[in-house]
């Protein structure tokens, strides 16, 4: 080579500065090198759009060629290439200056930075012990050249023998790098990275099945997809296309929902479709499975800090070159595009579920129970999205139906008005354990909701502060006629002993652990004997602290109960008259009721069943 030169860098030798911060992450030199040769392809295509350049085009294109047993990888395009100025403007100077300034600036932070973008061509020192380009610019009169380096700051550059306009850069792999020589790795690479990249990009040629064994066919192997959907407009395509793309991107997945197109191009450039994945429960394992791309470029499938929270449980696709990409993580949420950019894509999926809402309500009621995670984790988490999704959040009964919030309080209203005026919401958690509370909440003429969701504690909560005048509460936290409590209560009046007396009588047949109250109520005789309930604070209280992990000062107290006697019952009655002496049929009362609360277990339920039979026995045998 005529030309040795030196690279113009203030570091001594930058390369194992380069491989050191980026261990974790060489791979990514494959997408930089191949979205360089994609944007000279791309520069191409401009000049002749423009009337620039009049030659022939050809079939532009990027091409990928492994050697595996010389361990050298070969990317070459047909784009605009470079004459010697340029090769020494842009490699020698400024790509060289940018990755040193690259490096010094995030050397301490580089694992923050997403996709390790701005360092370009020169990541090719990462995994190369040699890099040579060999290029021709599409200029006429120009002369072909070469540049090589080892990796250390000193080039060569010269003459090359390359006839065709374009570009080519020559790997030759590291010792310690050989692991990319070989073909599973490479294509597994450009799958990840170049999957939709705007130019087809071929690595070697489509296989077939022949007398036992792979081999060659004429057809090249594009490997990616150059026109995805998110680039189309929705108008020309179909629900299939959409799905179709989905399985695409994650082949194991159920199939999704819904689907959102995104497309915007001011005051920022944002395309994208995004997808409303089932979820039944566990939020954590469905979190980001977005990706962001940048031009079709893919940059990363952690999309935290540029969405919400809640929107990283979409699946599908952002595209946009406006979201600063070379910028620790922690900044990214600062920057006043990514701010414009969740807030636009928190609008869309509000006004794409308020757009079901009226116009496919079937539909929604059939995937609710599959969508409403992401609703409630998006209306705890973010205030605005909670605002607009009262509008189209459903509530489900437990008879299944399916009503909006507001027709639900108007289905109520007349019924479930206290005596102090304030709606009271009924709900129960699981239809089984608590089946009597809600036959006896239906009897009362009362609807009975379903909040048996991971989130509903905190749901219920929320909706309280939402909905004026209104109040939750679980169909097992009081007696009927408390929870909605039409009029004040007559309570049975009894001296200080004989309360005692109730007291110390029924806490000898509660099981032990627990805190119980006693309470005399006057139920009328036809109701039960005795009724076990939590109070609805307590426990929603208790639920959400153990959902927040630590135990916190309710997270330790014991379950409490309230044991509510019905005075009025013939057979409390007959107890009271014989001073609770009768402590088998104590006994039994209290485990009736311990058992309609899913509360009698292990021996104690034995022990229930095997009186209970002699009873039977008793009163059958002739
Ligand atoms: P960036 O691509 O971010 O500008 P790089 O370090 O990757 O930074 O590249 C520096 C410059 O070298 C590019 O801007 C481009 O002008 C030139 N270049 C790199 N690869 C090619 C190529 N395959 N064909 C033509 N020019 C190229």
């Amino acid at each position: 080579m005529e030309n040795k030169g030196k690279i113009g860098v203030s570091t001594e030798n930058i390369f194992p500065v380069i491989k050191k911060f980026l261990y974790s992450d060489h791979e990514i030199f494959l997408r930089e090198l191949v979205a360089n040769a994609v944007d000279a392809d791309q520069k191409m295509k401009a000049l002749a759009a423009s009337g620039e350049f009049k030659g022939e085009l050809g079939e532009l294109k990027v091409n990928v060629e492994l050697d595996e047993a010389a361990s050298t990888l070969k990317i070459s395009d047909n784009g605009i290439g470079m004459t010697e100025e340029e090769v020494d403007r842009y490699i020698n100077q400024i790509a060289f200056s940018s990755a040193g300034e690259f490096l010094e600036k995030y050397k301490d932070n580089i694992g923050a930075i997403i996709g390790h973008f701005g360092l370009g061509f020169y990541s090719a020192f990462m995994v190369a012990s040699r890099v040579t380009i060999d290029t021709l610019s599409w200029k006429e009169g120009a002369k072909a050249v070469r540049w090589s380096c080892d990796g250390n700051p000193e080039f060569e550059m010269g003459e090359s023998d390359r006839s065709e306009r374009g570009t080519t850069i020559t790997l030759e792999f590291a010792e310690d790098e050989k692991e990319f020589a070989t073909k599973g790795r490479i294509q597994l690479l450009l799958d990840k990275y170049c999957k939709f990249m705007p130019v087809p990009v071929v690595f070697g040629k489509k296989q077939e099945w022949k007398d036992g064994k792979y081999v060659d066919t004429e057809e090249d192997n594009v490997i990616n997809t150059i026109d995805p959907i998110w680039t189309k407009a929705p108008a020309d395509l179909k629900d299939e296309d959409y799905d179709n793309f989905y399985k695409a991107l994650y082949p194991a997945a159920e199939e999704p929902l819904f689907h959102i197109h995104l497309n915007v191009d001011y005051p920022f450039n944002l395309t994208g479709v995004l997808y409303f994945p089932k979820i039944k429960n566990n939020l954590d394992i469905q979190k980001n499975k977005i990706q962001l791309f940048c031009n079709q470029m893919f940059v990363t499938d952690s999309v935290e800090n540029i969405v919400p929270d809640f929107l990283t449980l979409l699946h599908g696709v952002i595209d946009s070159p406006d979201i600063p990409l070379n910028v620790s993580r922690s900044y990214l949420q600062s920057d006043a595009n990514v701010k414009k950019i969740s807030t636009y894509i928190t609008k869309k999926v509000a006004d794409r579920l308020e757009e079901i809402f009226r116009n496919e309500r079937e539909e929604l009621e059939k995937k609710w129970d599959n969508l409403k995670l992401f609703l409630e984790y998006g209306m705890l988490s973010d205030e605005k999205f909670c605002d607009r999704a009262m509008k189209f959040c459903l509530l489900k009964n437990t008879d299944g139906k399916y009503f909006s919030i507001e027709d639900y309080g108007k289905a109520i209203e007349t019924e479930q008005k206290d005596k102090d005026g304030k709606l009271v919401y009924l709900y129960a958690t699981d239809t089984e354990s608590q089946y009597s509370f809600i036959e006896a909440a239906k009897n009362k003429g009362y609807d009975v909701l379903l909040l048996d969701c991971q989130l509903d504690a905190h749901f219920v909560n929320l909706l309280e502060t939402k909905l004026e005048n209104s109040r939750f509460a679980r169909v097992d936290s009081d007696t009927i006629d408390r929870l909605i409590a039409k009029e004040e209560a007559v309570k049975p009046e009894l001296s200080e002993d004989a309360k005692k007396a109730l007291d110390e009588a029924v806490k000898s047949v509660m099981p032990e652990g627990n805190d119980y109250y006693v309470e005399a109520e006057n139920l009328g005789e036809s109701n039960d004997a005795v009724l076990i309930t939590q109070n609805e604070f307590m426990r929603r209280y208790r639920e959400m602290s153990s959902m927040g992990g630590g135990l916190n000062f309710y997270g330790q107290m014991p379950e409490s109960y309230n044991v509510v006697v019905n005075m009025e019952h013939p057979l409390v009655k007959q107890l009271v008259e014989g001073n609770y002496e009768d402590k088998e049929l104590l006994r039994q009362l209290a485990d009736l009721a311990l058992l309609s609360n899913g509360l009698l277990k292990g021996k104690a339920l034995a022990d229930f069943i095997s009186r209970s039979a002699k009873v039977v026995k008793d009163a059958y045998l002739k």
